[in-house]
Formats: C-alpha cells, structure tokens, sequence
C-alpha cells in the first residue's frame, strides 16, 4: 500500500482508492516569461515518476499542469522584449514543453492556459462574493480570509500572525493586510477582460482553482508543486476553493523540495541560474532525470557550490556531473548488453503492472524488485529506488565477468539469468523514466556520427589485420601499420572516442 506524505496533515498516510479508479492529480506549472531553468524540471520529473509508479500498481491517472500565460512578470518582460505578451507567452511555452520531453516527461495529459479560462474564473470570483468571502474594491476584487475560519491550515500558520507579518505592507482598500486579489483592475495598456467589476484580469491563485477544478472535479487526489508554492499561492487556492465548493480541495498536499547551490540558492537576481537547454549541452535528458530523482523528493536537491560568474568555474555543477558520470554507468551496462545479445535496448519488452507474487528464475531479483516497491510505496523514496538499481547494475556487470558473457564460453544459464535482470533494470528504469536513451544517441547526428566511427574502426582493424599478418615484430612495415592504429585511437581520444578493443569486436563510446 502506498503511503504518501500529506503537508495538510504533516504524516504519512495510506493512498487509497479503489483498484482501478482514476486519480487525479494537479501540479502548478510555470509562469512563461523566462526559458526553462533546471528547477522548473523538478516538479514536473517528480510527478511524472509519481503517475508512472501510481500506473504501475493499477491507477489510473488524470494529471493536469496548467500555463500561467498572463502575469505581470509576463509584461514586464514582453516589454523589454518589445513583443506581446501572448507571442512571449507561447514561445516560452513551446521551449517548456521541449525541456519536458528532453527529459522524458510524458506523463500531463492537460496544460490549460490561464487565458482560456477566464470566465471561469469570473464565475467563481462572483459566488466567492455572493457567499461573503470576497469583496470588490477599487476594480480590484480581494479575498477577506478573516472570514475563512481554517485560513492558515496548509501551512500551519495562525492568520493573526500573518496579518502581523503583513502588516509590513499596509494597503488601506484591504479589509485583512493578508487579504490577496482574486481580480485585479487593469492598468494602461495591459491585457485585460471584462468583468462585473470593471476590466482587469485574474490573480494567481485563482487560476489554479479553477483550471483544477474545470478539469479534474472539485476535490482532487494530488495536489502537488514546490515547497516554495505552499504559502501564500496553495494556502490561498486551497481558501478559495473550499470556501467556493464546501468541498475538501485535495486530499493529499504534496511539496518537492527545491533545488540548491551549496549553501547559495539558485536565482535569477543572482546571476547563477541554468537554464535547461544549456545543462543538456553537457548532460542528457536523463542524466538530469536521474539527477532530480536522486535525492528523496521532500528534500532539497542539492547541486552542490557553483558560481558560473567566477572564471573558470566548470560548465556545470559538481554535483550534477557525478550523478551525470553515476548515470552513464547504467547507460554502458546496457550497451554490454546489447554487445552480449546482439539484441537492441529499445526493442525489449517492458512489464507495466506490478506483480505481487512474483518469482524469479534468478533468485537474487527476488528482493531487489521487492525492496523497489516497498521504497516507492513508502512516499517515492525514488533515491533508495535508484539505490536498488545501483545494485541490480553491479550485479549484472559482476555476472558478465563472472560468467564471460562477452565470450563463446558464456553458458545458457548465464544468459538467461543477465536477460531477466536487463528486463527487470529496463522495468523498474521505466517507472523513474530513466535509460530512454541510450549512449549511441545522445546527441549529434546519430546515425552519422555511428556510421563514421563504424567505418574508422573497420579501417582499423583492416590495418591491425595486415600487422598480425607480418611475422618479425622488427619489421618496418608492422611498425608502420600498428603506428597508424594508434594514431586513429589517439586522434578520436582527443575527440572524446573512446575506442575499445574486445574479444567480440571492437566498440566505441563518446567520453
Ligand atoms: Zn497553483
């Protein structure tokens, strides 16, 4: 049984639904002013783990993630850009949607923007003051929170301490100084819609409500973003809704913990933040997956100390290029498998439901795949998941040295029992949304790149050939031949090809 931690209650507690029922599942997205930087991966990859595990033990899943496409970041920066806020809009939009499926997120079945749901959000506004909990002002419409009895219960805040920190900023239309703007009046030249109480255009918090709630019902299963977003933004939607509905919002609260430098943050008013599509110039997609994962998901991802203002400082965070280096282990397990096999990675069959009374022909898998499940069922422990795949990993590679996999003297039992456990690394790898990818394609013109390096190395060899054939190791000629197969290995090192010469055959990899 699953349990998850809920930050309404502050435990852990059973997932339950009946077997087969649709979960629902809600996460708010980003605002789509700015690229993608990493942090904007987080919670997307963890939720996209979290449905594939839900999936994978029967549930299915009905996951929304909204656009925030109106904001006043949006128009300041469509501004300065000298663009509208809708082209910004939809072009950071489109770089969002790459970044997800550079990094294999597959799993949000709706984006609704913001802007297309306007109306809705009009109407909620309306009964949320017909039931006494809002009230205009000014054109703008504010929510009063001395009139929700339980305002504070998400993040575990009295509303009188709240007033009092608010109370730095004294706004005399506000009945409460922690009151906040379900509608805001328009300013000059800012988009805006008509409403009962002039033109203007939505808050934040708003937009959440009732993007989940237009989608997914009025009480949702998850509700899930960054720890970051859990005041004001998920107190306040969770305020708004209840207050509107009557109804329990969310059944489970779920925070991601953020990312971090060190002992820094990661922001833009500091100057070190990294964007996506500049990590994936030095790690994989899945590289940067697995880095997310790694780290339990409650916890803060720490990218370790990186200042990219200071010279020399290396292009990327110490701590994502271990976990990219981590990764690649896994990744030239897979090429040895596809050496062994003769079989391709992608091409193999992946299981997608859990099997309670499963058994294994080699036994060792028994309590790798079980200690998987009982660390995704105890809240998506996803790093001590991956932990149980470090291990599968080691002892796959140890069986194929053992048992000479890569030579004719590899036996049936050998085989079989490394196929069972690259099957079950290639099902419980899906679960995380990890090895996608494989070495031979991670970037670059693949089949170009492949078949230029196929055709050096058979040269080569040609060259090894004709040495072998020449019997005085004195001779000039044999010198001369094998000085050119060294030549070709330290030319294509310099290129970061790494030659390898097996029994089987020569292999390359990049790095
Ligand atoms: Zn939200």
């Amino acid at each position: 049984m699953i349990q998850i931690y809920n930050t309404l209650t502050r435990r852990k507690e059973p997932f339950q639904k009946n077997a087969g029922e649709k979960v629902t599942m809600y996460v708010c997205g980003p605002t789509v002013y700015k690229p993608s930087h990493i942090g904007h991966m987080v919670g997307p990859v963890i939720f996209d783990t979290v449905k594939r595990y839900l999936n994978y033990v029967g549930y299915p899943v009905s996951w929304v993630v909204n656009i925030t496409d109106v904001d006043d970041k949006l128009i300041v920066r469509s501004r300065e850009l000298n663009t509208s806020v809708k082209e910004l809009a939809e072009k950071m939009t489109a770089d969002y949607f790459e970044c997800l499926k550079k990094l294999n997120v597959t799993g949000i079945d709706h984006f609704p923007r913001a802007t297309e749901h306007i109306q809705g959000m009009i109407h909620t506004i309306s009964r949320l003051i017909e039931k006494g909990y809002a009230y205009p002002a000014n054109g703008d419409v504010y929510f009063n929170i001395s009139q929700d009895r339980d305002y504070g219960k998400l993040a575990g805040f009295d509303p009188e301490e709240l007033d009092a920190g608010a109370r730095l900023e004294p706004n005399p239309i506000k009945k409460n100084p922690g009151d906040f703007a379900l509608w805001k009046a328009a300013k000059p030249n800012e988009p805006s819609w008509e409403s009962p109480w002039g033109p203007g255009r939505p808050g934040w918090h708003i937009e959440c409500t009732c993007m989940a709630m237009s989608l997914l019902g009025e009480t949702l299963d998850i509700h899930g973003g960054g720890l970051d977003l859990r005041f004001p933004h998920h107190e306040n939607e969770l305020a708004q809704s209840e207050s509107y509905t009557d109804k329990p919002f969310a059944r489970f609260w779920m925070h991601n913990g953020l990312l971090k430098l060190g002992s820094g943050k990661m922001a833009g008013s500091i100057g070190n933040v990294l964007n996506v599509e500049t990590a994936l110039k030095h790690v994989s997609g899945g590289a940067l997956r697995f880095f997310i994962l790694n780290t339990h998901y409650r916890s803060p991802i720490d990218l370790g100390e990186w200042d990219p203002r200071e010279p020399n400082a290396p292009p990327i965070p110490p701590n994502l290029a271990a976990s990219a280096k981590a990764y690649d282990g896994f990744l030239r397990l897979i090429e040895r498998f596809e050496r062994i096999s003769k079989q391709k990675w992608q091409t193999l069959p992946v299981a997608d439901r859990l099997q309670p009374q499963r058994t294994f022909h080699w036994s060792l898998l028994q309590g790798i795949y079980s200690r998987f499940v009982e660390l995704m069922d105890d809240d998506f422990n996803t790093g001590g998941a991956l932990g149980v795949l470090f291990e599968l990993a080691g002892h796959l590679n140890r069986l194929a040295d053992q048992e000479n996999l890569e030579t004719p003297a590899a036996t049936e039992t050998g085989l079989k029992s490394f196929h069972e456990g690259i099957l079950l690394l290639k099902e419980l790898g899906h679960i995380l949304g990890l090895f996608f990818e494989t070495r031979g394609n991670l970037g670059g013109d693949d089949s170009l790149v492949s078949g230029l390096l196929e055709l050096i190395i058979e040269l080569r060899n040609n060259l090894r050939a004709e040495a072998k054939k020449i019997p005085s190791k004195d001779d000039p000629m044999k010198k001369a031949l094998f000085g050119q197969t060294d030549l070709i290995r330290s030319r294509l090192a310099e290129l970061k090809v790494t030659l390898e010469d097996r029994p089987s055959g020569t292999t390359w990899r990049i790095g």
